[in-house]
C-alpha cells in the first residue's frame, strides 16, 4: 500500500517480514512451521509457542541482534491466494518446502506461481535432508526450471537445506528470510495512527463469542477500538498474543487474537478502526449491503415490463400482472381504471392483482415474487430496504408522477414496442481507507475498490451509513505516483473529488454510469 503512504521517512519504522509457508502436500509444511515455532529464541526456554491462533512471531539472533519474522501458521497457497482474492496480500515473503527426498511435485509448481503471480519473493527449504536418498542438488537443478537458480549457482533465489524432524537448517532459514526481506524489501509502516490491516483466521468460539486473528497492516490496534473487519464489527474487548498473554496493543506485523466482534469476519476481509461503535455498525451493514447486491446482480431477472413482449411472443406468459400503489387513492383508481381501458387484444390477460395507498412495502414485493408481477408505484418512492429486497429477488417496480407516462410504458410493453431506457446503473464501489491532505489537490481519498471498477470522469456518490452526502465527480485517480483512467475491484487507489473535500474513512464511493436497460 506504498502509494497511499504519503508519509514522511520519520513517520515509517522497521516492520517483521510476514512469511507464509507453500509447497507439495507432505513435503513438510506443517512440520517445519512447528520447528520455526520452536526456535524463537524469545520464548524457546518457556515452553515455545503453544497457542494456534493462525499467525505467530518468531525472534531469531543474528551477530547480537534479534529481530521478528511473522509466520502465517495456513501453510499452502491456497489460503495465500483466496486471501488476495479479497484483495488482501498479508504475505512479504514465500517459503517453498521441497521435500529432498522426493523433487519438484505439481503443487510445488503451483506453488511458485501463485507466489510468483503475486511478486512475493521466493526462499526454498529443501526438506528432509536427514533421509537417506535425499537429494538437495537435484531440487536445486529442478527449479533452475522455474526462475528460481540459487545463489551458490549464480543466482539470486536463497536455497537453505533443513530438516525440520531434526530441527536443523532453522536458524540458516530464519536468516535467509530476513537477507532475502533486507535485499529487495522496503518493510516499514507507520505504527502512530489508526490501525488498518487483515484478519487471517476466525472463527466461533464457546465461550469468548467471535474471535479474529487480524495482522496490523499500519497504525497500533488497541483494547477498546471499534473495528470493523469484513462485514463484521465490534469493540477490541481483550487481545490475546500467540503465548495466549493479554496484550494491549498490537503494532504493524504483530498477529494477535482479538475478541469482541459481533460476527466473524472472513479471511483475508480487511479491518479498519471506525471512529465509534455506531459508526463502525454502519460501514459494517453498507458493506453486508453491498455485498447483497453483487449477489443479486448475477441473478436471473424476473418479468419485467421490457421482456412481457417477448416472453408473451415466445408463449411464455399469457398474463400481465401488475401492483399498484400510490399516494392518494383517487390516483390509484385513476390509474387502475385507466390500465384496464387498454385494447390488450385476446391473447393476453391484464390483471391487477394488488393495488393499495402508501410506500411500496416488502408485502408488495413478496407477492410481487409470487405472482410474478410488476409494481407500480405512482408519486410514492419504497423504502431502502425494500429496494434491496426487490433488486434481490429481481422485481421490476417502477415509478411515475404522471399517469399517462404509466400507461405509455404498459401499452408499449404489450404491443412489444417498448423503447430502451436508460436508468443509473452503479458500475463501482471503493471504500476510504485513509485521507491525505495535500495542497495542490485537496483532499485525496485512499480508497480500496471493493467491487466493479473506478473511473476517471465518472459521476459519483459519497455515502456515509447509507446516507448520500455529495455527488461529486472523480477528478483525479491515481495508482501509485500515476494518472490512470480505471482502477479494478481489489486494487487500491488515490482518489480526488475536486471541490468536495468532505470525506471520512470507511464512507463509500459509488460510481455510476447511465446504461440501456436490457431488454431480455
Ligand atoms: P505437509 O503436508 O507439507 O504439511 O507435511 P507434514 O509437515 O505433515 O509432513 C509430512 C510427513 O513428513 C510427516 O510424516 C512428517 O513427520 C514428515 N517430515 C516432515 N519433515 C521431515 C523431515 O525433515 N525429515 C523427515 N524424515 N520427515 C519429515
Amino acid at each position: 500500500d506504498a502509494e497511499l503512504e504519503a508519509e514522511t521517512d520519520e513517520e515509517l519504522e522497521p516492520r517483521a517480514p510476514i512469511v507464509t509457508v507453500m509447497g507439495h502436500v507432505d513435503h513438510g509444511k506443517t512440520r517445519l512451521l512447528d520447528a520455526i515455532r520452536h526456535a524463537d529464541v524469545i520464548s524457546g526456554e518457556a515452553g515455545g509457542i503453544t497457542q494456534h491462533i493462525g499467525a505467530y512471531q518468531v525472534h531469531h539472533e543474528h551477530d547480537g541482534v534479534t529481530r521478528a519474522i511473522t509466520f502465517i501458521d495456513t501453510p499452502g497457497h491456497e489460503a495465500f491466494t483466496a486471501m488476495r482474492a479479497r484483495g488482501a496480500q498479508v504475505t512479504d515473503i514465500a517459503i517453498l518446502v521441497v521435500a529432498a527426498d522426493d523433487g519438484v511435485m505439481p503443487q510445488t509448481i503451483e506453488a511458485l506461481n501463485h507466489a510468483q503471480a503475486a511478486n512475493v519473493p521466493i526462499v526454498v527449504a529443501v526438506n528432509k535432508v536427514d533421509k537417506e536418498g535425499a537429494n538437495p542438488d537435484k531440487i536445486r537443478q529442478q527449479l533452475t526450471e522455474y526462475n528460481l537458480v540459487a545463489e551458490e549457482w549464480g543466482g539470486d533465489t536463497m536455497f537453505v537445506d533443513v530438516s525440520a524432524l531434526k530441527g536443523q537448517g532453522i536458524d540458516e532459514l530464519l536468516q535467509a528470510v530476513l537477507l532475502t526481506a533486507d535485499a529487495g524489501l522496503d518493510l516499514r509502516a507507520n505504527p502512530n495512527k489508526d490501525a488498518r490491516g487483515v484478519a487471517v483466521e476466525a472463527h466461533l468460539d464457546k465461550g469468548r463469542g467471535a474471535v479474529a486473528t487480524v495482522l496490523v497492516n499500519s497504525g497500533t490496534l488497541r483494547v477498546g477500538d471499534a473495528i470493523v473487519a469484513g462485514t463484521a464489527h465490534g469493540r477490541v474487548r481483550a487481545m490475546f498474543d500467540e503465548h495466549d498473554n493479554l496484550v494491549t496493543e498490537a503494532t504493524p506485523a504483530r498477529p494477535v487474537l482479538v475478541i469482541g466482534l459481533t460476527s466473524v469476519p472472513g479471511a483475508g476481509d480487511s479491518f479498519i478502526v471506525a471512529e465509534d461503535d455506531r459508526t463502525a455498525r454502519q460501514i459494517a451493514e453498507k458493506r453486508a449491503a453491498a455485498e447483497r447486491a453483487a449477489q443479486l446482480a448475477k441473478r436471473r431477472k424476473r418479468i419485467s415490463l421490457e421482456d412481457f413482449n417477448k416472453a408473451l411472443e415466445e408463449g411464455k406468459v399469457d398474463t400481465l400482472n401488475l401492483i399498484i400503489k400510490g399516494d392518494v387513492s383517487g390516483a390509484v383508481e385513476a390509474l387502475e381504471d385507466a390500465l384496464l381501458q387498454i385494447d390488450v387484444g385476446d391473447e393476453v390477460d391484464l390483471r391487477i392483482i394488488h393495488r393499495g395507498v402508501g410506500a411500496v412495502t416488502q408485502n408488495d414485493v413478496n407477492l410481487a415474487t409470487v405472482d410474478n408481477a410488476i409494481i407500480i408505484g405512482f408519486n410514492v418512492r419504497p423504502a431502502e430496504r425494500v429496494q434491496d429486497m426487490a433488486d434481490r429477488e429481481g422485481v421490476d417496480m417502477r415509478f411515475y408522477s404522471v399517469i399517462y407516462r404509466a400507461l405509455e410504458d404498459v401499452e408499449a410493453s404489450l404491443k412489444g414496442m417498448l423503447k430502451p431506457e436508460y436508468e443509473e446503473k452503479q458500475v463501482g464501489a471503493a471504500e476510504i481507507m485513509e485521507i491525505f491532505r495535500s495542497s495542490k489537490f485537496g483532499n485525496i481519498a485512499g480508497c480500496l475498490v471493493r467491487s466493479g471498477a473506478i473511473k476517471r470522469n465518472a459521476k459519483a456518490k459519497v455515502v456515509r451509513g447509507g446516507t448520500v452526502i455529495g455527488e461529486p465527480t472523480i477528478d483525479t485517480l491515481r495508482r501509485f505516483k500515476d494518472d490512470v483512467t480505471e482502477v479494478k475491484d481489489g486494487f487500491e487507489c488515490g482518489i480526488g473529488l475536486g471541490k468536495f473535500n468532505d470525506i471520512q474513512v470507511g464512507d463509500i464511493i459509488e460510481t455510476f454510469e447511465m446504461v440501456e436497460i436490457p431488454r431480455d
